[in-house]
């Protein structure tokens, strides 16, 4: 009989949220929902409560706790109801957790994944800003608390497939693994993969959230049509598999089937595939060491016929340079790449700047930082209020872009 998971699930409102509890669903013998968390979508966290009974849940302000109670039908037990952010993470860190699924988006999600690490829980890192953010903290905090670390980004958790099978590989790497020579990270190209650079001025939110093959929230879907989100992944990257900028090519795959390879020294390439379904690594990570169903379907490599991989286009795609320029830079610069890009996409969704502005409005905070005085950055703190003055300076070039 499997040892049953208590499992956290912050930012369960999500679509990696919503895939989560899917995946929980199907397995009642190892798996439970011990919390629960939204930050708007309050109705939608009161429908999963019903569902699937957690002991807490945890909303953003009084207001919104009060709109759950409303909603609760009564004669039904009510969960314990946290409040504010310093909940997420307490919760994350709460004895009875032994999971903890950081699927809350941007850099709002770093103090929970950061605090269940440093309560050594198994960490299904979802939040890729996270480790932009604050990779050297993170994994610090990993290796110090002998947590286990799980990647869910599809293409990590393929590396994380395709790399040699080590006890230790849950357990943040100092350095590469034995015999890998490369990383190679797929990227879809997004929605704008073939449209004409003249027309991108042009195009709406609508437009850069419809992917062509993944669903997700419409912060990570604007990343994807940028493509800042592979340059997210290739920070990611380096900091999970302990692996030099120079070793992780980006190669677009516009099927998405492919979800990355490892590269050995032989010249042997490892890759997973399967279909484009966040349930797969998110079952990956809950079953580990073993396979679990995760309800996903076959994937028909006869019908799909021929697989497809292009050099990306940094003209087309300004924002996968400037993030790989602000890895090369180091700490400060990443954690300025993921707050202004933050402020640039809100804005952009809420239709105060055009989609062509966005790595202006990063490029622009890149250079002010570049000119500043190099701070320290050994603290979440530290972090934290970096980031809250990009998001300033951001914000003022957005007003004045308007
Ligand atoms: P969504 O926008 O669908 O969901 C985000 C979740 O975070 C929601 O539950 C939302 O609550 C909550 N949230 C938003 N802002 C805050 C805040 N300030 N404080 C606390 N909670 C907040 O995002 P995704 O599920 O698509 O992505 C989540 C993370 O996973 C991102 O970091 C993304 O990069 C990463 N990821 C996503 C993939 C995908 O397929 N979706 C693939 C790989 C990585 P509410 O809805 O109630 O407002």
């Amino acid at each position: 009989m499997p040892v049953v998971q208590r499992v956290c699930v912050l930012g369960s409102t999500g679509s990696i949220g919503v895939n989560t509890l899917d995946v929980i669903a199907r397995h009642p013998d190892r798996l439970s929902v011990y919390a629960l968390s939204a930050h708007s979508r309050i109705n939608e966290l009161a429908a999963q409560a019903l569902q699937h009974a957690p002991r807490v849940v945890i909303v953003p302000d009084a207001h919104a706790r009060q709109r759950f109670i409303d909603i609760w039908p009564a004669g039904r037990t009510c969960p314990e109801i946290r409040v504010g952010a310093q909940a997420l993470a307490d919760t994350a860190a709460d004895t009875e957790v032994t999971t903890v699924m950081a699927a809350i988006v941007g850099a709002a999600g770093l103090p929970g994944a950061l605090a269940a690490a440093r309560a050594g829980k198994r960490v299904l890192l979802a939040n890729k800003e996270a480790l932009v953010a604050a990779g050297s903290l993170f994994m610090q905090a990993v290796r110090t608390a002998g947590a286990e670390l799980l990647p869910i980004d599809s293409e990590h958790n393929a590396i994380f497939q395709c790399l040699p099978q080590t006890a230790d590989r849950v357990r943040a790497p100092f350095r590469p693994a034995e015999g890998v020579r490369r990383l190679l990270l797929t990227a879809s190209g997004g929605p704008f993969r073939c449209t004409a650079i003249e027309q991108l001025e042009h195009v709406t939110p609508e437009q850069a959230c419809a992917h062509p093959n993944w669903r997700m929230g419409r912060k990570i879907s604007v990343d994807s049509a940028t493509m800042l989100n592979k340059g997210l992944e290739v920070i990611e990257a380096h900091w999970l598999f302990a692996m030099p900028m120079d070793r992780i090519q980006v190669v677009v795959h516009p099927q998405s089937v492919v979800h990355s390879m490892v590269e050995y020294i032989d010249g042997s390439i490892l890759a997973q595939l399967g279909q484009p379904d966040m349930r797969t690594p998110i079952a990956f990570g809950l079953g580990f060491p073993e396979r679990i169903e995760s309800g996903v379907g076959l994937l028909e490599l006869a019908r799909l016929g021929h697989l497809d991989f292009e050099t990306p286009d940094l003209i087309r795609f300004p924002c996968l340079r400037l993030s790989l320029a602000a890895l090369r830079q180091g700490q400060e610069a990443c954690i300025t790449l993921n707050a202004a890009n933050e402020i640039a996409v809100d804005g952009f969704l809420r239709g105060q700047i055009r989609y062509t502005q966005i790595p202006a409005i990063i490029e622009y905070c890149l250079d002010a930082a570049a000119g500043s005085r190099q701070k320290a950055l050994g603290s979440l703190d530290d972090v934290l209020h970096l980031d809250a003055h990009t998001r300033r300076l951001a914000t003022d070039f957005c007003r004045a872009s308007c």
